[in-house]
């Protein structure tokens, strides 16, 4: 693909993949890796930058995974456009776009699944059910295929992030792995492939989402530390500003992700939620350091 930046590489199969990576590390080159699911924004390009700021040649990948999907989700309708992608990935400094076949990373019958217990419990597990294991299983594949010595991921899926860092520990991983800061349009939206699907209105009331958050987060800092109530405040902002209707509001642990009644002085916690316009469903989070007692 000549994008008119510098060449990029689109490799479909998983053995091109395994022998590009091969050469680059006989090379003495260090592989950074950022996968994604294409419909590439500034919050994708923003990881892939960070990934060539740490090592030599970036691999993003772009696979829609079907196995992270419910099948009442958006996998057939999540927006693909891989020409867009590679020009986009290569702008921000990827030289490799790796773009594998549904059915070469699920050859039938797939048995093997990656699971971290009590993760469907919790926030956007307990929404998605089964969402982690997909997530969990298909990154394991493309870390073993890619074989980076960096991957990195975007805070704004915030326990995608707690997943993937426990995976790595549990399954003694030695890839390195970074977490960059959530990339949010002027209006505080996060950047979201799927805000593509919002209407003109629904678009007008998403910033409700980050609205609530900050207001959460101003509580907190004038010593509010009742968590139902931060929540009933976020609640009552989200239902007065728009029509979204709230899946979940949650003030957790950022450690555990276990939900807290009472925010303890020097704790760090995580205020999450998960919001639906019309059939689109948007999610956001801050993470919040309780301040301690004077
Ligand atoms: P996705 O294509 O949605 O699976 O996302 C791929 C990666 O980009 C994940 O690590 C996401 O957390 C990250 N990401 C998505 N949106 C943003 C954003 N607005 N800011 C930072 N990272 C993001």
């Amino acid at each position: 693909l000549d994008t008119g930046l510098i060449p990029v590489r689109l490799i479909r199969s998983i053995a091109e993949m395994q022998n590009a990576s091969a050469g680059l590390h006989a090379a003495g080159k260090r592989i950074g890796f950022v996968p994604t699911m294409g419909a590439l924004h500034e919050g994708h390009l923003s990881l892939i930058r960070l990934a060539r700021q740490e090592t030599d040649e970036v691999v993003t990948s772009v696979f829609v995974n079907p196995t992270q999907f419910a099948p009442t989700e958006d996998f057939e309708r999540y927006p693909r456009n891989l020409e867009r992608d590679a020009g986009l990935a290569a702008g921000a400094g990827s030289s490799i776009i790796f773009a594998p076949e549904r059915h070469d990373i699920y050859p039938e019958p797939f048995l093997t699944a990656v699971e971290l217990k009590g993760m469907d419990e919790v926030l956007e597990g307990k929404s998605r059910p089964g969402h982690f294991r997909g997530v969990a299983t298909v990154v394991l594949k493309l870390l073993n295929i890619v074989v980076p010595n960096t991957v990195v991921f975007g805070q704004k899926d915030a326990q995608q992030v707690v997943v993937i860092r426990r995976m790595i520990s549990d399954l003694n991983l030695t890839v390195r792995m970074l977490v960059a800061p959530t990339v949010r349009e002027s209006d505080g939206l996060a950047m979201s492939s799927r805000n593509a699907y919002l209407t003109p209105e629904q678009r007008c009331e998403a910033p409700v989402l980050f609205a609530a958050l900050q207001e959460a987060v101003q509580r907190i800092g004038a010593g509010a530390h009742d968590a139902p109530a931060i929540i009933a405040a976020m609640t009552t902002m989200i239902t007065q500003r728009s029509a979204g209707i709230i899946d979940y509001i949650s003030i957790a642990d950022n450690g555990t992700l276990q939900e807290v009644s009472t925010l303890k002085p020097g704790s760090t916690v995580l205020l999450s939620l998960a919001v639906r316009f019309g059939a689109t469903r948007l999610i956001d989070n801050v993470v919040v350091q309780v301040k301690e007692k004077d």
